[in-house]
Protein backbone atom coordinates (compact mmCIF):
# COMPACT_ATOMS: atom_id res chain seq x y z
CA UNK A 1 0.00 0.00 0.00
CA UNK A 2 0.97 3.32 -1.22
CA UNK A 3 1.75 5.87 1.85
CA UNK A 4 0.47 9.63 0.41
CA UNK A 5 0.85 12.70 2.42
CA UNK A 6 -1.35 15.74 2.04
CA UNK A 7 -0.22 19.48 4.08
CA UNK A 8 -3.59 21.06 4.21
CA UNK A 9 -7.29 19.60 5.21
CA UNK A 10 -8.93 21.95 2.74
CA UNK A 11 -11.26 20.87 -0.08
CA UNK A 12 -8.17 20.40 -2.40
CA UNK A 13 -6.33 17.62 -0.18
CA UNK A 14 -9.86 16.31 0.58
CA UNK A 15 -11.20 15.47 -2.74
CA UNK A 16 -7.83 14.00 -3.74
CA UNK A 17 -7.33 12.61 -0.39
CA UNK A 18 -10.68 10.62 -1.01
CA UNK A 19 -10.29 9.73 -4.68
CA UNK A 20 -7.02 7.87 -3.76
CA UNK A 21 -7.78 6.02 -1.26
CA UNK A 22 -11.22 4.89 -2.65
CA UNK A 23 -9.49 4.06 -6.30
CA UNK A 24 -6.32 2.33 -5.26
CA UNK A 25 -4.32 1.09 -2.84
CA UNK A 26 -3.57 4.17 -0.80
CA UNK A 27 -3.25 5.60 2.89
CA UNK A 28 -3.35 9.08 3.31
CA UNK A 29 -1.91 11.31 6.33
CA UNK A 30 -4.03 14.54 6.04
CA UNK A 31 -1.67 17.46 7.90
CA UNK A 32 -3.20 20.71 8.57
CA UNK A 33 -1.46 23.31 10.65
CA UNK A 34 -4.87 24.93 11.93
CA UNK A 35 -7.13 23.51 14.95
CA UNK A 36 -9.94 22.51 12.18
CA UNK A 37 -10.46 21.02 8.48
CA UNK A 38 -11.92 22.84 5.42
CA UNK A 39 -9.21 25.22 5.23
CA UNK A 40 -10.45 28.49 4.11
CA UNK A 41 -14.12 27.58 3.11
CA UNK A 42 -14.59 26.37 6.94
CA UNK A 43 -18.03 27.44 8.20
CA UNK A 44 -19.35 26.99 11.62
CA UNK A 45 -22.33 27.48 14.06
CA UNK A 46 -22.40 30.70 16.04
CA UNK A 47 -25.40 31.28 17.80
CA UNK A 48 -27.48 29.23 15.42
CA UNK A 49 -26.11 31.18 12.40
CA UNK A 50 -23.97 29.63 10.07
CA UNK A 51 -20.51 31.52 9.95
CA UNK A 52 -18.00 31.83 6.93
CA UNK A 53 -14.92 32.36 9.41
CA UNK A 54 -12.42 33.02 6.79
CA UNK A 55 -15.25 35.20 4.83
CA UNK A 56 -18.24 34.20 2.23
CA UNK A 57 -18.25 31.55 0.31
CA UNK A 58 -20.75 30.85 -2.52
CA UNK A 59 -19.88 27.42 -4.37
CA UNK A 60 -20.34 28.21 -8.67
CA UNK A 61 -19.17 25.70 -11.23
CA UNK A 62 -19.89 25.55 -15.05
CA UNK A 63 -18.90 21.84 -14.84
CA UNK A 64 -21.82 19.25 -14.01
CA UNK A 65 -19.18 16.83 -12.97
CA UNK A 66 -18.49 18.82 -10.06
CA UNK A 67 -21.82 19.34 -9.47
CA UNK A 68 -23.10 16.39 -9.30
CA UNK A 69 -20.00 15.03 -7.19
CA UNK A 70 -20.94 18.30 -4.18
CA UNK A 71 -24.07 16.96 -4.32
CA UNK A 72 -23.64 13.62 -3.60
CA UNK A 73 -22.09 15.05 -0.54
CA UNK A 74 -24.42 17.74 1.01
CA UNK A 75 -27.84 19.02 -0.44
CA UNK A 76 -26.97 22.38 -1.90
CA UNK A 77 -29.25 24.91 -1.33
CA UNK A 78 -30.45 27.77 -4.19
CA UNK A 79 -28.54 30.76 -3.90
CA UNK A 80 -27.46 33.83 -6.38
CA UNK A 81 -24.92 35.92 -5.14
CA UNK A 82 -25.98 39.85 -5.85
CA UNK A 83 -23.37 42.22 -4.48
CA UNK A 84 -24.63 46.02 -3.75
CA UNK A 85 -21.92 48.73 -3.76
CA UNK A 86 -21.92 51.74 -1.68
CA UNK A 87 -20.27 54.40 -3.58
CA UNK A 88 -19.87 58.54 -3.06
CA UNK A 89 -22.39 58.59 -5.62
CA UNK A 90 -25.25 56.20 -3.55
CA UNK A 91 -26.06 52.15 -3.52
CA UNK A 92 -25.67 50.30 -6.66
CA UNK A 93 -25.83 47.02 -8.02
CA UNK A 94 -22.84 45.49 -8.97
CA UNK A 95 -21.35 43.84 -10.84
CA UNK A 96 -22.17 47.27 -12.99
CA UNK A 97 -25.34 46.50 -15.44
CA UNK A 98 -28.05 48.24 -16.87
CA UNK A 99 -28.86 49.15 -13.53
CA UNK A 100 -26.54 50.14 -12.26
CA UNK A 101 -25.66 52.36 -15.83
CA UNK A 102 -29.28 53.65 -15.79
CA UNK A 103 -29.32 54.89 -11.83
CA UNK A 104 -25.78 55.91 -12.13
CA UNK A 105 -26.00 58.27 -15.03
CA UNK A 106 -30.07 58.69 -14.18
CA UNK A 107 -31.21 57.54 -17.77
CA UNK A 108 -33.79 54.95 -19.11
CA UNK A 109 -31.09 52.85 -21.74
CA UNK A 110 -32.06 50.19 -22.92
CA UNK A 111 -29.33 47.56 -23.54
CA UNK A 112 -28.25 48.89 -27.31
CA UNK A 113 -28.42 52.75 -26.00
CA UNK A 114 -26.25 51.82 -22.60
CA UNK A 115 -23.56 49.85 -24.98
CA UNK A 116 -23.32 52.66 -27.25
CA UNK A 117 -23.08 55.07 -24.49
CA UNK A 118 -20.32 53.39 -22.38
CA UNK A 119 -18.52 53.09 -25.82
CA UNK A 120 -18.40 57.06 -25.71
CA UNK A 121 -17.11 57.65 -22.19
CA UNK A 122 -13.89 55.48 -22.51
CA UNK A 123 -10.29 57.13 -23.39
CA UNK A 124 -9.64 56.46 -26.83
CA UNK A 125 -6.14 57.60 -26.27
CA UNK A 126 -5.60 54.24 -24.58
CA UNK A 127 -3.83 52.12 -26.90
CA UNK A 128 -2.99 48.60 -25.29
CA UNK A 129 -3.64 48.97 -21.51
CA UNK A 130 -0.89 48.89 -19.90
CA UNK A 131 -2.10 48.12 -16.44
CA UNK A 132 -5.34 47.80 -14.42
CA UNK A 133 -5.89 51.48 -14.39
CA UNK A 134 -5.59 52.08 -18.26
CA UNK A 135 -7.78 48.97 -18.97
CA UNK A 136 -10.55 50.35 -17.08
CA UNK A 137 -10.77 54.05 -18.52
CA UNK A 138 -9.99 52.48 -21.53
CA UNK A 139 -13.43 50.88 -21.62
CA UNK A 140 -15.15 52.57 -18.83
CA UNK A 141 -14.01 55.77 -18.47
CA UNK A 142 -13.19 58.24 -15.29
CA UNK A 143 -16.53 58.45 -13.42
CA UNK A 144 -17.31 54.75 -13.75
CA UNK A 145 -14.02 53.88 -12.90
CA UNK A 146 -13.61 56.66 -9.99
CA UNK A 147 -16.71 55.68 -8.20
CA UNK A 148 -16.30 52.23 -8.54
CA UNK A 149 -12.75 50.69 -9.13
CA UNK A 150 -10.35 53.13 -7.64
CA UNK A 151 -10.56 53.29 -4.16
CA UNK A 152 -11.85 49.68 -4.16
CA UNK A 153 -8.53 48.51 -5.85
CA UNK A 154 -6.71 50.91 -3.38
CA UNK A 155 -7.83 49.21 -0.12
CA UNK A 156 -8.13 45.63 -1.57
CA UNK A 157 -4.22 45.90 -2.92
CA UNK A 158 -2.73 48.68 -1.31
CA UNK A 159 -1.22 49.78 -4.54
CA UNK A 160 -1.86 52.42 -7.01
CA UNK A 161 -4.21 50.34 -9.70
CA UNK A 162 -1.31 51.75 -12.16
CA UNK A 163 0.94 49.16 -10.56
CA UNK A 164 -1.56 46.19 -11.19
CA UNK A 165 -1.45 43.84 -14.41
CA UNK A 166 -4.58 44.97 -16.81
CA UNK A 167 -5.37 41.53 -16.95
CA UNK A 168 -7.18 41.66 -13.79
CA UNK A 169 -10.24 43.50 -14.99
CA UNK A 170 -12.19 41.32 -17.79
CA UNK A 171 -11.87 43.36 -20.79
CA UNK A 172 -15.17 45.17 -20.62
CA UNK A 173 -16.22 44.42 -17.13
CA UNK A 174 -19.90 45.46 -17.61
CA UNK A 175 -23.51 43.83 -18.25
CA UNK A 176 -25.49 45.77 -20.52
CA UNK A 177 -28.66 43.35 -19.50
CA UNK A 178 -30.44 43.71 -15.61
CA UNK A 179 -28.71 40.27 -14.64
CA UNK A 180 -27.40 41.03 -11.25
CA UNK A 181 -25.91 37.61 -10.45
CA UNK A 182 -22.22 37.84 -9.27
CA UNK A 183 -21.03 34.84 -10.97
CA UNK A 184 -21.53 33.71 -14.40
CA UNK A 185 -21.31 30.16 -13.76
CA UNK A 186 -23.80 27.63 -14.76
CA UNK A 187 -23.98 26.41 -11.09
CA UNK A 188 -24.53 27.91 -8.14
CA UNK A 189 -25.31 26.69 -4.27
CA UNK A 190 -24.64 26.79 -0.54
CA UNK A 191 -24.25 23.39 1.05
CA UNK A 192 -27.42 22.88 3.66
CA UNK A 193 -25.59 22.15 6.19
CA UNK A 194 -21.65 24.02 5.81
CA UNK A 195 -18.82 23.27 3.78
CA UNK A 196 -16.83 21.94 6.96
CA UNK A 197 -19.57 19.21 6.57
CA UNK A 198 -18.66 18.29 3.14
CA UNK A 199 -15.23 18.15 4.20
CA UNK A 200 -15.56 15.58 6.71
CA UNK A 201 -17.25 13.85 5.22
CA UNK A 202 -14.53 13.55 2.60
CA UNK A 203 -11.77 12.71 5.25
CA UNK A 204 -14.72 10.01 6.83
CA UNK A 205 -12.65 6.82 5.89
CA UNK A 206 -10.67 4.09 7.33
CA UNK A 207 -7.42 4.62 5.41
CA UNK A 208 -7.36 8.80 6.04
CA UNK A 209 -6.09 9.91 8.93
CA UNK A 210 -6.30 13.71 10.23
CA UNK A 211 -3.87 15.28 11.85
CA UNK A 212 -4.95 18.97 12.98
CA UNK A 213 -2.17 21.38 14.77
CA UNK A 214 0.19 19.87 12.89
CA UNK A 215 1.96 21.80 10.08
CA UNK A 216 3.50 19.62 7.16
CA UNK A 217 7.14 20.31 6.94
CA UNK A 218 9.58 19.01 3.74
CA UNK A 219 11.41 17.25 5.96
CA UNK A 220 8.50 14.55 6.43
CA UNK A 221 8.37 14.66 2.70
CA UNK A 222 11.07 10.96 3.19
CA UNK A 223 8.01 9.00 5.17
CA UNK A 224 5.67 9.30 2.09
CA UNK A 225 5.77 8.26 -1.72
CA UNK A 226 4.23 11.08 -2.48
CA UNK A 227 2.84 14.58 -1.26
CA UNK A 228 0.22 16.80 -2.38
CA UNK A 229 0.76 20.16 -1.20
CA UNK A 230 -2.00 22.90 -0.51
CA UNK A 231 -0.14 25.85 1.29
CA UNK A 232 1.68 28.89 -0.15
CA UNK A 233 3.90 28.25 -3.50
CA UNK A 234 6.57 30.12 -1.76
CA UNK A 235 5.81 28.65 2.00
CA UNK A 236 7.33 24.86 -0.16
CA UNK A 237 9.97 25.95 -0.60
CA UNK A 238 10.82 28.01 2.74
CA UNK A 239 11.14 31.23 0.95
CA UNK A 240 14.46 29.78 -1.06
CA UNK A 241 13.02 31.65 -3.96
CA UNK A 242 12.08 35.02 -2.69
CA UNK A 243 9.21 35.91 -0.60
CA UNK A 244 5.75 36.28 -2.88
CA UNK A 245 4.15 39.21 -1.98
CA UNK A 246 -0.36 38.12 -0.68
CA UNK A 247 -2.78 40.57 0.79
CA UNK A 248 -4.12 39.07 3.85
CA UNK A 249 -7.61 39.95 5.67
CA UNK A 250 -8.81 40.86 8.80
CA UNK A 251 -12.57 40.26 9.32
CA UNK A 252 -13.96 42.74 12.37
CA UNK A 253 -16.93 40.86 13.83
CA UNK A 254 -19.81 42.86 15.10
CA UNK A 255 -23.62 41.36 16.21
CA UNK A 256 -26.43 43.14 16.09
CA UNK A 257 -30.54 41.88 15.80
CA UNK A 258 -32.81 41.52 12.79
CA UNK A 259 -31.53 42.22 9.18
CA UNK A 260 -28.33 44.95 9.36
CA UNK A 261 -27.82 45.20 6.00
CA UNK A 262 -30.60 43.78 3.69
CA UNK A 263 -27.98 41.32 1.80
CA UNK A 264 -25.13 39.05 2.27
CA UNK A 265 -22.56 40.98 0.82
CA UNK A 266 -22.51 45.03 0.17
CA UNK A 267 -19.16 46.83 -0.86
CA UNK A 268 -17.51 49.64 0.17
CA UNK A 269 -15.78 51.67 -2.82
CA UNK A 270 -14.74 54.57 -1.21
CA UNK A 271 -11.05 54.81 -0.47
CA UNK A 272 -11.92 56.82 2.76
CA UNK A 273 -14.08 53.80 4.38
CA UNK A 274 -11.28 51.59 5.92
CA UNK A 275 -12.79 48.27 5.37
CA UNK A 276 -13.59 46.82 1.85
CA UNK A 277 -16.85 45.21 2.39
CA UNK A 278 -19.10 44.00 5.34
CA UNK A 279 -20.79 40.66 5.05
CA UNK A 280 -23.79 39.58 6.79
CA UNK A 281 -23.77 35.59 7.09
CA UNK A 282 -27.46 35.00 7.85
CA UNK A 283 -28.28 35.94 4.76
CA UNK A 284 -25.70 33.31 2.69
CA UNK A 285 -28.63 30.59 4.53
CA UNK A 286 -32.21 32.63 3.01
CA UNK A 287 -33.68 29.37 4.08
CA UNK A 288 -33.22 30.00 7.64
CA UNK A 289 -35.09 31.97 9.98
CA UNK A 290 -32.57 34.07 12.92
CA UNK A 291 -33.28 36.90 15.23
CA UNK A 292 -29.85 38.05 15.86
CA UNK A 293 -27.20 38.91 13.00
CA UNK A 294 -23.62 38.30 12.90
CA UNK A 295 -21.85 40.91 10.64
CA UNK A 296 -18.02 41.12 9.23
CA UNK A 297 -16.35 44.39 8.31
CA UNK A 298 -13.48 42.82 6.16
CA UNK A 299 -10.27 44.80 5.67
CA UNK A 300 -7.36 44.01 3.61
CA UNK A 301 -3.76 44.50 4.60
CA UNK A 302 -0.20 43.47 3.49
CA UNK A 303 0.57 39.80 4.86
CA UNK A 304 2.77 39.86 8.01
CA UNK A 305 4.69 37.21 9.54
CA UNK A 306 1.99 35.52 11.15
CA UNK A 307 -1.28 36.47 9.12
CA UNK A 308 -3.25 34.10 6.13
CA UNK A 309 -1.79 34.66 2.78
CA UNK A 310 -5.47 34.87 1.29
CA UNK A 311 -4.63 36.64 -2.73
CA UNK A 312 -1.28 35.88 -4.38
CA UNK A 313 -0.46 39.89 -5.94
CA UNK A 314 0.87 39.02 -8.94
CA UNK A 315 2.84 42.02 -9.10
CA UNK A 316 5.69 41.85 -11.84
CA UNK A 317 8.64 41.78 -9.02
CA UNK A 318 5.84 38.28 -7.61
CA UNK A 319 6.14 36.72 -11.64
CA UNK A 320 9.77 37.26 -11.95
CA UNK A 321 10.16 35.03 -8.59
CA UNK A 322 7.65 32.67 -9.50
CA UNK A 323 10.25 31.81 -12.78
CA UNK A 324 12.44 30.11 -9.98
CA UNK A 325 9.61 27.49 -8.80
CA UNK A 326 9.14 26.08 -11.67
CA UNK A 327 12.89 24.89 -12.17
CA UNK A 328 12.68 23.84 -8.26
CA UNK A 329 9.48 21.97 -8.85
CA UNK A 330 11.37 19.78 -11.59
CA UNK A 331 14.02 18.65 -8.99
CA UNK A 332 11.01 17.52 -6.36
CA UNK A 333 9.37 14.99 -8.22
CA UNK A 334 7.88 13.50 -5.01
CA UNK A 335 5.44 16.15 -4.48
CA UNK A 336 2.62 17.80 -6.38
CA UNK A 337 2.00 22.19 -5.89
CA UNK A 338 -1.41 22.44 -5.95
CA UNK A 339 -1.62 26.16 -5.58
CA UNK A 340 -0.74 28.31 -8.35
CA UNK A 341 0.78 31.82 -7.45
CA UNK A 342 -1.07 33.67 -10.76
CA UNK A 343 -4.79 32.37 -9.73
CA UNK A 344 -5.47 35.97 -8.72
CA UNK A 345 -8.89 37.77 -8.33
CA UNK A 346 -10.44 40.82 -6.84
CA UNK A 347 -12.98 40.31 -4.91
CA UNK A 348 -16.11 42.21 -5.53
CA UNK A 349 -14.70 43.61 -9.11
CA UNK A 350 -12.78 41.67 -11.56
CA UNK A 351 -12.72 38.18 -11.98
CA UNK A 352 -15.71 36.73 -11.27
CA UNK A 353 -15.12 33.29 -11.77
CA UNK A 354 -14.67 32.21 -8.15
C1 LIG B 1 -12.28 35.68 1.37
C2 LIG B 1 -12.37 34.56 0.36
C3 LIG B 1 -13.57 34.33 -0.28
C4 LIG B 1 -13.67 33.32 -1.22
N1 LIG B 1 -14.88 33.11 -1.80
C5 LIG B 1 -15.02 32.09 -2.64
C6 LIG B 1 -16.30 31.81 -3.20
O1 LIG B 1 -17.28 32.51 -2.90
N2 LIG B 1 -16.42 30.77 -4.04
C7 LIG B 1 -15.31 30.00 -4.36
O2 LIG B 1 -15.46 29.05 -5.15
N3 LIG B 1 -14.10 30.23 -3.84
C8 LIG B 1 -13.92 31.25 -3.00
N4 LIG B 1 -12.70 31.49 -2.46
C9 LIG B 1 -11.58 30.59 -2.79
C10 LIG B 1 -11.61 29.31 -1.90
O3 LIG B 1 -11.40 29.68 -0.55
C11 LIG B 1 -10.48 28.41 -2.33
O4 LIG B 1 -10.59 28.12 -3.70
C12 LIG B 1 -10.52 27.10 -1.57
O5 LIG B 1 -10.57 27.31 -0.19
C13 LIG B 1 -9.26 26.38 -1.94
O6 LIG B 1 -9.16 25.19 -1.21
P1 LIG B 1 -7.75 24.62 -0.92
O7 LIG B 1 -7.91 23.33 -0.25
O8 LIG B 1 -6.91 24.66 -2.13
O9 LIG B 1 -7.03 25.70 0.02
P2 LIG B 1 -7.42 26.27 1.44
O10 LIG B 1 -8.86 26.34 1.67
O11 LIG B 1 -6.58 27.50 1.58
O12 LIG B 1 -6.85 25.15 2.42
C14 LIG B 1 -5.48 24.94 2.56
C15 LIG B 1 -5.23 24.46 3.98
O13 LIG B 1 -3.86 24.09 4.06
C16 LIG B 1 -3.38 24.45 5.33
N5 LIG B 1 -1.93 24.52 5.20
C17 LIG B 1 -1.18 25.40 4.50
N6 LIG B 1 0.11 25.10 4.59
C18 LIG B 1 0.19 24.00 5.39
C19 LIG B 1 1.28 23.18 5.84
N7 LIG B 1 2.56 23.43 5.52
N8 LIG B 1 0.99 22.12 6.63
C20 LIG B 1 -0.30 21.83 6.97
N9 LIG B 1 -1.36 22.57 6.57
C21 LIG B 1 -1.11 23.62 5.78
C22 LIG B 1 -4.06 25.77 5.63
O14 LIG B 1 -4.12 26.00 7.03
C23 LIG B 1 -5.46 25.54 5.03
O15 LIG B 1 -6.37 25.07 5.99
C24 LIG B 1 -12.54 32.52 -1.54
C25 LIG B 1 -11.33 32.76 -0.89
C26 LIG B 1 -11.23 33.76 0.03
C27 LIG B 1 -9.90 34.00 0.72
Amino acid sequence: MRSIGFAGAGFACAVLARQLVTRGAYRATVFESRDHIAGNCHTSRDNGIMVHRYGPHIFNTSREEVWDYVRDLSPMMPFTNRVKAVTARGVFSLPINLLTINQFFGKRFSPEDARAFVATLGDTSIGEPQNFEEQALKFLGRDLYRNFFYGYTRKQWGVEPTELPASILRRLPVRFNYDDNYYNHTFQGIPRDGYTSIVEKLLDHPRIEVRLGEPFARDLQSEFDHVFYSGPLDGYFEHRHGRLQYRSLVFERFDESGDYQGNPVINYCEEQVPYTRITEHKHFAPWEDHAGTICFREYSKATEPGDTPYYPMRLQEDKEQTVAVPRACRTDTRTDLHRSAGDVSIPGHARRDR
